[in-house]
Formats: structure tokens, sequence, C-alpha cells
């Protein structure tokens, strides 16, 4: 299933055929290819020469370091076809969606090249004459980058682009279950490579392994900063081993993203974008949104037009023409029956979460997307689980959908939809959503790589991609030059 479109993107063979580790389609559940798991010591050696590229990549001018972006740009453009389909074959994202990932890459390639020429620093007024002072931005280090099964290339990019522009290298350690996509990525960016010509050997590399390689990059002291997305379960554990030895991180993990639907929203547009929003990606997006808290004067018109909606979405697949693909594997299966049960017991009344085409694919796991009415924001609704159910919670104050958009441990995604302007204004207010994300009329998933992507309380703190996101990935540093025949000292302190 895979080999043709593997070597037309620049993946020998000995790659995806040699290992013992299996890697499986989710379509119909086959094994599609094995790859070798690199082992605590081979990380470290791959370290070695990250840390060795990046001492001669930090002294190479901005702008050229933006040339080796814009050069993979190009060779993205040239394979978005082929890496597109080799996304839906691995992570099981409908052809659209494979393909719009790939596009991600292209624009924050576009975004870092800009970049390049825009790491602007400070001046800053001295209060002592005959000085200056100036804030200025270095390269940082050897920065690893963990990256889950959903975005299993964006993400990448998301980091590499502007890693490499800021001066660093990288060392990447994708998810287990999407290794061969990572294969690809670093074939194309071989390709960059060779038309660049001058980059330092090692720059950045691919680690294919499972935790056990993560913990490499984590515990070095030499990689300066681990972007890790994720769950929120990997955060926990990654995020105290990392700051135990002072290093730094970008943490991206799990979401449980919610909508309020207040009476005045324009239901047409409401209903298209929760759709998108939680039955796209089968539910597994950070940004999938998971709940709905709709006013209880139109939640009965809303849940009959869902239904409708959802009971006409096609699933199978991802390929095709349907809207829904597979589930990554059976244990993400079992985790959203286990939800559904648990959901019912909480007194949760379901709609849909069936298991579907079992007779054409008994090894892979498709499902009809679930809605799921609750009497409240129980144990279950406050849990990520990572499959296409939607929970649906009414209120009938603004100020209680409010506080139920914000009683959930994570804190990514969230959105209203409303054309009270007032609603809008607060919901985007000090005191109004305390996620990362905050949109007016627009779903939860689908950010643009312009804005700083990144969510508050469990899901991390992190922040990557556009905005001043690439100020993580540099050292910060204050300068004060005298050029007077003085020396005077701050705060007028006299030393003599
Ligand atoms: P996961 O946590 O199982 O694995 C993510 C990565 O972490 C993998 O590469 C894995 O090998 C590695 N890992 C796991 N434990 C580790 C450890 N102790 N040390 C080092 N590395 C370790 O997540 P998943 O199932 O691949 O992805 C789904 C989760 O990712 C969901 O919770 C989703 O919300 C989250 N996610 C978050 C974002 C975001 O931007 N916030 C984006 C995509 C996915």
């Amino acid at each position: 299933m895979v080999d043709g479109l593997l070597q037309s993107l620049g993946v020998p063979a000995s790659a995806y055929t040699q290992g013992t580790h299996p890697v499986h389609t989710p379509i119909d559940g086959s094994q599609i290819a094995k790859v070798a798991l690199e082992s605590k010591a081979q990380v470290t050696a791959k370290i070695d020469t990250a840390a060795k590229a990046f001492h001669s990549w930090r002294d190479v001018p901005a702008p050229r370091r933006g040339e080796l972006v814009r050069l993979f740009g190009e060779v993205l453009r040239a394979h978005k076809a082929q890496l597109g389909e080799l996304v839906s074959v691995e992570a099981g994202k409908i052809t659209q969606e494979g393909l719009g990932e790939v596009q991600e890459m292209i624009d924050i390639c576009d975004f870092a090249v800009g970049l390049s020429r825009q790491l602007y620093g400070l001046t800053i007024a001295s209060e002592r004459p005959g000085h200056h002072m100036r804030e200025t931005w270095q390269p940082l280090g050897v920065v690893g980058v963990i990256s889950a099964f959903n975005f299993p290339v964006a993400v990448w990019s998301w980091n590499t682009a502007l890693a490499l522009v800021c001066g660093n290298a990288v060392v990447w350690k994708p998810s287990e279950k999407t290794p061969l996509t990572a294969l690809a990525c670093q074939a194309l960016f071989e390709k960059a490579l060779k038309a660049f010509g001058q980059a330092p050997e090692g720059l950045c590399q691919l680690v294919i392994g499972d935790r056990e390689a993560g913990e490499a990059l984590v515990d070095d002291s030499r990689v300066a900063l681990v972007s890790a997305t994720g769950s929120t379960r990997m955060g926990r554990e990654v995020g105290p081993r990392v700051a135990a030895r002072f290093g730094r991180t970008i943490l991206e993990l799990g979401g449980n993203n919610a909508m309020i639907l207040a009476p005045s929203a324009d239901l047409n547009l409401a209903i298209r974008g929760i759709l998108f929003s939680a039955v796209g990606t089968a539910g597994q997006r950070c940004t999938t949104l998971r709940r709905v808290i709709v006013h209880s004067s139109v939640k009965e018109e809303v849940l009959t037009r869902l239904k409708t909606a959802y009971s006409k979405v096609r699933i199978g697949d991802p390929r095709k023409d349907n809207l829904v693909g597979p589930l990554i594997d059976k244990a993400s299966f079992d985790a959203m029956q286990g939800a559904l049960a648990k959901a019912r017991d909480e007194g949760g009344s379901v709609f849909g979460g069936e298991r579907q085409l079992q007779d054409q694919y008994p090894d892979a796991y498709y499902v009809a997307p679930a809605i799921v009415e609750m009497p409240g924001q129980t144990e279950v609704v406050r849990h990520e689980t990572f499959a296409p159910i939607l929970y649906v919670l009414s209120y009938d104050e603004f100020e209680d959908a409010l506080r139920l958009n914000n009683e959930v441990p994570q804190g990514l995604s969230s959105c209203i939809f409303t054309t009270d302007l007032r609603e809008a204004e607060r919901f985007q207010s000090a005191s109004g959503s305390d996620c990362g994300i905050a949109n007016v009329n627009i779903g939860t998933s689908g950010a643009e790589i312009g804005g700083a992507f990144g969510g508050e309380k469990e899901t991390g703190g992190g922040r990557e991609s556009g905005s001043d996101a690439w100020k993580a990935y540099m050292r910060r540093q204050t300068n004060t030059v005298n050029y007077s025949r003085e020396l005077p000292l701050a705060q007028g302190i006299v030393f003599d």
C-alpha cells in the first residue's frame, strides 16, 4: 500500500522493511511496514552530531538560514499530493485533511522565511549618559521535538521551520504510530539540504523510537528546548524532568474544547461549525469540539438538526469521498466505548457511537460520531477522550455558560456563536474564556499558522507556530554598551 508512495517521496526501502516494529494503517488495520526502533545510545549519538551542527549553524546569517527553509517549502509544494496521501494512509485522515496538513507545513515555511529577516530585538533607553541598551535574540541550541500521531507532519514543521531560522539544530522523535510520514519528511528535508548545499551535517535529524527514545531527548542537557506534543499524561512526565535540569519546554497537550451556542446565533453557521470541529479527523484533533454549551431555548432545535447532520456523515476509507475516517487503533475505540458507558452511568443519553463497517474492515475501527446529552458537566465530560464524542450541556444564564466553558482542567480552544456583541466581547475579555484560543462564530479547530498556537492549564501553556512564538526558540540577551569616557553606575551608586 505504501511502497510506491514512500519511493516517490525518496524513502529507501531499507528504512521501512527491515525493523521489528510493525506499522499499521488504520484504514484496514493491515501491517504496511516494519521499522527499527532506535536505542537510547543511538539517540544520544544523534544529539552529539546535532550539538556540533548547532555550533556552526548559529553563526550562519538568519536570512541565509531562511533560504534553507524556503527550499524546503518548495520541496513540500512539489510533493504535497504524495505526502498528503501518506498522512491519510498512516494516520487515517481524509484526503482533504491530509493535504491541509501538508499545506500547513508550506505555510509555516513561508512564515519562517519572512521571519528570518525579522528576528527583531529592542533598543532601550539607558539611564546613564553615553550608554545604550538593547535586547537581542540569540540561537538557543538543540531543539528536541516529540510529536503525537494525529498531526504526524505539521507539528514537526511548525517547530522545525522556526527552530532552523532561529539558528538551532533539531532532533525529532515522532509518534511510534506514525514513523513513515516522519521518514518521508526527513527524506524531503534532505532534498532541500542538498539544494542548499552548505548546511552542517546532522542539523536536522530524525529518531524513530518509542517513549524511551523520547526520554533520551528529555534527559539530555544539550537539548536546550523540548517541544512536546501529546497527552497531558506525557506532559506530566516530560515537564518536570526537563525542568529538573533547567531546560525549557513547549508543552502542547490535551484539550477539552467547548462552544457556547447563544440564542442569537446564526444556527446554520453554528451547525456547520459544530460538524467540522466535532466530527473532523474522527474527533482526533487536540482542538476537536468536545462540548457544546447551548442555550436551553434553542437546545431542542440544535439537537434535532445535529442528529440529522450526523446521520448523513459519510464514514469510510479516508481516501475516498468520505468525511470521517477510522480511529487510529483498537485502544482508541475501547477508550471511546468506555467513555460512552461512563456517560450513560452519569445520566447521559447517547446518540450514535457504534462501530461501523466491521464486516468490511474487521481489523480497523470506524465509528459513528456520538452526541451525548448530559445532565451536567460530570466527570467523564471533564476528561479528554480522543474520539468523536460531543457532549451537549445546556444553560440559561450567560455567566453559567462561561463558568462551564472554564470549569475543566484543560484550556486549549473555545468558541462562542452569537450575534450579541456584548457576549462576544465578554467571551474574549479578562473574565471570559480561560483558553489559549477563543473564537467568535468559528469552531474550535482549524487554526491558521499566523497565530500563536497553544493552551493553558493542563494543555501545558506552550505556544508554537505564528505571532512571536519564535521567541521560545531563542535566547534573550540584554546588552549595555558604554561609549563614554566615564564609568557611571546604575541607580546613581558611587563606588569610589
Ligand atoms: P501520547 O502522549 O501518547 O504520545 C505523544 C508522544 O509522546 C509520542 O511520540 C510518544 O512516544 C511520546 N511519549 C510518551 N510518553 C513519553 C515520555 N514519558 N517521555 C518522552 N516521550 C514520551 O499522545 P498521542 O496519543 O500520540 O496523541 C494524542 C494526544 O495528543 C491527545 O491528548 C491530544 O490532545 C494531544 N495533542 C495535543 C496537541 C496540542 O497542540 N495541544 C496537538 C496534537 C495532539
